[in-house]
This record gives structure tokens, C-alpha cells and sequence, in this order.
């Protein structure tokens, strides 16, 4: 009977908030932990320069061994970690790391760009800029070869803020992308008179890039704006040849994507070398 569904309908939603938001702290407590034992790592995906086919750069993106659940995904656990000011602890230690991969590179005689992501809350902290400058140094890096990835939503914030930011990243001589360009709903106005050196095109216009007319006019109309503001492009989500054909036919600068790889481990990142 329909009272009966009912009751059935409101024990489930019950039991399944309960198991989401048990999760959810069970989440919070493995996270706390996760840094001092070790359990994150970076893996790399490559940047191909489209001119010569060659990796110019890569894109770290974390990942959590989480021992007895396996890889767990960062779509899963930096929303949380924004959420409890984890992410503060976890970015510093994405740049620690960074910076440790990029001179392994440069020993190995492999001198590409390396881009982190970094969350809003990190940008209002004002003790990352000297912690970057302080593991560059440590770790002897050339600054030119790192570069920050950061979304539109982080702009329009307070604009002074993220302009003396990004102009003290600038004085470091390391580089910064707007990611996941074109989604965020920020006026366009800011482009020009922030300092910034790539747009990253989000996947969701390079995704169906081919059957839709009106990505394709979203794509070529970027393309334009980032060559006469003198930006370099890198467009993401590149799955297939197609894509990467119009890509190239239209002069885009880099790309990223499954096409020519997922992200992987720093050791084999090397062999993809
Ligand atoms: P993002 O910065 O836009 O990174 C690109 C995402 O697209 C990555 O997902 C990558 O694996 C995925 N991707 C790359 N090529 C393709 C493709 O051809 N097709 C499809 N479908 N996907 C592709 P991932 O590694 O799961 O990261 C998701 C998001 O998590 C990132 O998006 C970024 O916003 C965030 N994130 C990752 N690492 C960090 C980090 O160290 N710190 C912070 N704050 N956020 C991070
Ligand atoms: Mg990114
Ligand atoms: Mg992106
Ligand atoms: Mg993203």
C-alpha cells in the first residue's frame, strides 16, 4: 500500500544519510592522518606542445593510497578537505612535492613545466607565497618551470587580493593558468589586467568539441582572445584525434587528455619520457 512505500521511502532516505554522513566523518578522520603517514602522491599527466608533439609540460594531480580502500580520487576528498581547512596542510604539501619531483626531472635531464592546482582557501593564505619561495629554494628549482593552476571562481573574490598574489607569484618567476576556462561565471574583464600567462580550456567544450557547433565557436572564439592578450592556451580533455586535428588546425598551443595519456605515477611519467 501507498503508507506502506512511504514509510519504506523515509527509512531509506534515512539510513542512506546516515551512511553518507558516517562516511563523510570517517572520511574527515582518515584525511587528518593521511599526510603525516605518507599516504598521498602526485601523479603526472603530460601537456603535449601540438606544433611538435613533444611533452612540454605535465599537470600534477593528487591521489590517496588509502591502505585497505585502494586509489581514492581528488573529486572525493578536497571538497572535504576545503570544507575542514585541510586543504591548507594538503597544498603545501602538493608544492613540497612538486618542487621534489621537478628537481628529479631536471637531474634526469628533463626540463618541462610542472603546473599544481591550488584551492581558493590557499590563495587567502598568506603564508603560502614565502612556502613556495621556501621550497623552491630548498630544493634548488628553477621557478620558470613551475606554475599554478587556479579557477575563475578564485578571481572575483577580492580583486586586489589575487592581484598582489599573483603579482608576487609573477616576482618569483613562477607561472600561472586560469583552469577549467569558460566555466566559471566571471566577467571577462578581469583577463587583461591580471597577471597570467595560460587559459586552460575545460573539457567540457573540447569534449563534444566535434559534433557541436556551437563549442567549436566557443573554442575558436578563446583561441582569439588568448592570442591578441598574448596567453598561451592548453586545452584539456583531449580524448581523440579529431579533437586533437581541430586543435592543431586552429593553432592551439598545447593539450592534454587521454588521447595521448591519463596521469600516472612519477616513475612511469619518466619511461613515458
Ligand atoms: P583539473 O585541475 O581540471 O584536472 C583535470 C582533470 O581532468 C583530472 O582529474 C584529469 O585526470 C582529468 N582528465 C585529464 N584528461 C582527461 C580526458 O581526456 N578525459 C577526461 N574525462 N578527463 C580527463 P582528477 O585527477 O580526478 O582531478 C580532478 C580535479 O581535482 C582537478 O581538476 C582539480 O580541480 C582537483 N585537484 C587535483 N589535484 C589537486 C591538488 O593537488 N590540489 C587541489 N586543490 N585540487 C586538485
Ligand atoms: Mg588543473
Ligand atoms: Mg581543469
Ligand atoms: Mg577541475
Amino acid at each position: 500500500t501507498a503508507k506502506q512505500s512511504g514509510k519504506n521511502v523515509v527509512q531509506f532516505y534515512s539510513r542512506e544519510l546516515k551512511d553518507s554522513s558516517l562516511r563523510r566523518m570517517e572520511l574527515e578522520a582518515a584525511l587528518r592522518d593521511a599526510i603525516e603517514n605518507g599516504e598521498f602522491e602526485l601523479f603526472l599527466q603530460p601537456i603535449l606542445d601540438l606544433s611538435t608533439g613533444k611533452v612540454s609540460q605535465a599537470e600534477a594531480l593528487i591521489r590517496w593510497r588509502r591502505p585497505d580502500v585502494g586509489l581514492v580520487f581528488p573529486d572525493e576528498f578536497i571538497p572535504i578537505a576545503e570544507k575542514t581547512g585541510l586543504i591548507i596542510a594538503i597544498g603545501k604539501w602538493v608544492i613540497q612535492e612538486a618542487s621534489r619531483l621537478l628537481s628529479q626531472l631536471h637531474e634526469n635531464g628533463q626540463y618541462i613545466k610542472l603546473s599544481v592546482n591550488l584551492s581558493p582557501a590557499q590563495v587567502s593564505d598568506r603564508s603560502l607565497l614565502h612556502f613556495i619561495k621556501e621550497h623552491i629554494e630548498t630544493n634548488e628549482v628553477d621557478p620558470t618551470y613551475l606554475e599554478l593552476e587556479l579557477t575563475e571562481g578564485v578571481l572575483v573574490n577580492d580583486f586586489e587580493r589575487i592581484n598582489h598574489f599573483l603579482s608576487e607569484v609573477r616576482k618569483l618567476g613562477v607561472s600561472v593558468a586560469i583552469d577549467d576556462f569558460g566555466t566559471g561565471y566571471s566577467s571577462l574583464s578581469y583577463l587583461p589586467k591580471l597577471p597570467i600567462d595560460f587559459l586552460k580550456i575545460d573539457r567540457s567544450f573540447i569534449g563534444e568539441l566535434i559534433d557541436s557547433e556551437s563549442n567549436k565557436a566557443i573554442v575558436l572564439a578563446i583561441l582569439a582572445m588568448a592570442e591578441s592578450l598574448k596567453l598561451g592556451v592548453i586545452a584539456e580533455g583531449v580524448e581523440v584525434e579529431s579533437q586533437k586535428a581541430f586543435l592543431s588546425k586552429h593553432r592551439c598551443q598545447s593539450a592534454q587528455g587521454y588521447l595521448f595519456s591519463r596521469p600516472v605515477p612519477f616513475d612511469e611519467f619518466c619511461k613515458l619520457l
